[in-house]
């Protein structure tokens, strides 16, 4: 199995790090290198999710690592996050996919809109990936517009909601010990923690992707779920401002995870291209194919300085949305092509698991799709220049 550990910085980024986010950077990637690029494929293959690095990934500090150290998290800067993020997903979308479920849309809104109660008893075991959580939002019949959602929640007597209705496409649902379910109540959209087990609620599994095949995706039924509000419903947020929040945390993940896997394609089609001979010459002396690699690797540096300055407007509390929505929208856009041409850089090989690209190349029609489709990311954008709103 071929697997590169090169890391691609053509404008020395690194010398824009400072020591924490250099260290974290090194450490998640020996990880990578070590303990998922070996196995990966075979789990992506078999349509399986690795699930005894969740331990490995929590004792590493690689859930909710921007949250403060007394829920046993690790008080990160948010650059060494998507550095973080990059790294995971270097390895595979499905693996930073399911910290990004985990820490910005599981315990950031326990963090941000949950009670003291709720913080405590969740965050550290979260941290540790003792406890695995799902966010479920989207619906059969909402995706763009979750403010359309069905799910009800109705108020009942004795401090106790009743939940009903169907959630779908949600990362780690079978395997979540705990999901955040958005519900529309009397007052307007309302967070609610469910716990596997909790009789009416299931979480059966959706088989059969050709995108993110080593991350579980479910769907979530609700059928009469009767929950303790002091337990399970989130006090500090109404509306859909709640869902949105955790959206803007896990999106910018996303600015930088997309980028490891562009960065993985890219050094591999570099390394193919300086070693595959045809016409007596090493294909990476062809005009053609230069121009590919310096396009991709143009675009992965731009791509890189845009999520940086983007991380460090979000340390100083200085970012838009918006902002998030541009490095979101650009970000997965370009992976996607740089992984795309690297396939046809690797002609025949290129479609084989032995390469990560094809499977790299999959996975990102997902992220080009989820938390936000580059459409509306467009339209977000759009409607910040113009302050008109085209998508409504
Ligand atoms: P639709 O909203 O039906 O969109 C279809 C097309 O219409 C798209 O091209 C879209 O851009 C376009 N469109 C829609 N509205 C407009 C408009 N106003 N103007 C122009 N174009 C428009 N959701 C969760 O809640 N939790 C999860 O953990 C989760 N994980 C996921 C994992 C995977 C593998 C996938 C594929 C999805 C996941 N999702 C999750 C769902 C994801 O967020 C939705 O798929 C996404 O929001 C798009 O919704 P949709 O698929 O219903 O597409």
């Amino acid at each position: 199995m071929q697997t590169t550990t090169e890391l691609t910085d053509y404008m020395n980024f690194t010398t824009l790090l400072d020591d924490e986010e250099r260290l974290v950077r090194e450490t998640a990637r020996t990880f990578i290198n070590e303990q998922v690029l070996p196995i990966i494929d075979g789990y992506a293959q078999d349509e399986r999710f690795p699930s005894h690095l969740v331990p490995v990934m929590g004792e590493m500090g690689f859930f909710g690592p921007t949250l403060p150290e007394k829920y046993g998290c690790a008080g990160l800067s948010n650059v060494a996050y998507g550095l973080l993020m990059y790294e995971l997903e270097r390895g595979d979308s499905a693996l930073r996919s399911m910290a990004s479920v985990q820490g910005s849309l599981v315990m950031y809104p326990i963090y941000a809109y949950g009670s003291a109660l709720q913080k405590e008893y969740w965050l550290p075991r979260m941290a540790t990936g003792e406890v695995i959580g799902c966010f479920g939002l989207t619906e059969p019949d909402h995706g763009s517009n979750p403010s359309g959602m069905r799910t009800k929640a109705v108020r009942e007597p004795g401090g106790k909601w009743r939940l009903n209705g169907t959630k779908m496409w949600i990362t780690n649902g079978t395997l979540a010990d705990v999901a955040v379910v958005w519900a529309k109540a009397e007052e307007g959209i309302r967070g609610f923690l469910v716990e596997k087990g909790t009789p009416g609620f299931s979480a059966p599994q959706m088989k059969g992707k050709w995108s993110l095949r080593a991350s579980v995706t479910s769907e979530l039924i609700l059928d009469n779920v009767l929950v303790d509000e002091e337990k399970s419903l989130l006090p500090e947020v109404v509306g859909i401002k709640g869902p949105l929040g955790c959206l803007t945390q896990a999106r910018y993940g996303i600015a930088w995870g997309a980028l490891g896997a562009a960065d993985n394609c890219y050094q591999t089609a570099l390394e193919y291209a300086k070693e595959r001979i045809q016409f007596d010459k090493p294909i990476a002396a062809f005009q053609l194919q230069q121009k590919k690699l310096t396009e991709m690797v143009t675009e992965l540096t731009k791509g890189q300085l845009l999520a940086l300055q983007l991380g460090r407007l979000k340390d100083r509390g200085e970012y838009s949305p918006a902002q998030v929505s541009m490095a979101k929208m650009n970000n997965v856009a370009i992976a996607l092509d740089i992984c795309r041409v690297a396939r046809t850089m690797l002609g025949a090989n290129g479609i084989m698991g032995e390469y990560p690209i094809m499977r790299h190349a999959n996975n990102l029609e997902s992220v080009y799709t989820y938390e936000g489709t580059h459409d509306m990311h467009t339209l977000i954008v759009g409607q910040e220049v113009t302050g008109i709103a085209a998508y409504r």
